[in-house]
């Protein structure tokens, strides 16, 4: 599931909240996103930075968005840079399973090739 990414509007219920990874404010204007886990607020570049959530005991976990790469400390840039966070690249076969499947065929290679 990916994490909501938005900006922060004057009055919202966000800037009373800190960012549980810095530890400092979240300010009208800055680019935050919602743990989809805990729902807690993160700056963006904490959030990514860290690669998830920053709030002990939760597991959040940040979806990849490699162009955030670099931890600026600008903020406040608008919302037209919101992307919406996909990866279409989830859908591979895991390793593991590739090594069980190879074990497997060596194996009924072997029997074949005893008897
Ligand atoms: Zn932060
Ligand atoms: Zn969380």
């Amino acid at each position: 599931m990916p994490e909501t990414v938005m900006v922060v509007e004057p009055h919202s219920e966000y800037i009373a909240q800190g960012c549980p990874t810095c530890h400092r404010g979240i300010e009208e204007g800055q680019t935050i996103v919602l743990c989809p886990r805990c729902k807690t607020a993160h700056h963006e570049n904490c959030w990514f930075t860290r690669g998830g959530c920053g709030k002990v005991g939760c597991r959040g976990v940040a979806s990849k968005k490699e162009q955030l790469g670099r931890p600026s400390a600008k903020s406040g840039d608008g919302p037209d840079e919101i992307q919406a966070v996909a990866d279409p690249r989830a859908s591979q076969l895991p390793v593991p399973v590739m090594i069980g499947i190879g074990l497997i065929v060596i194996f009924i290679a072997y029997l074949i090739f005893v008897r």
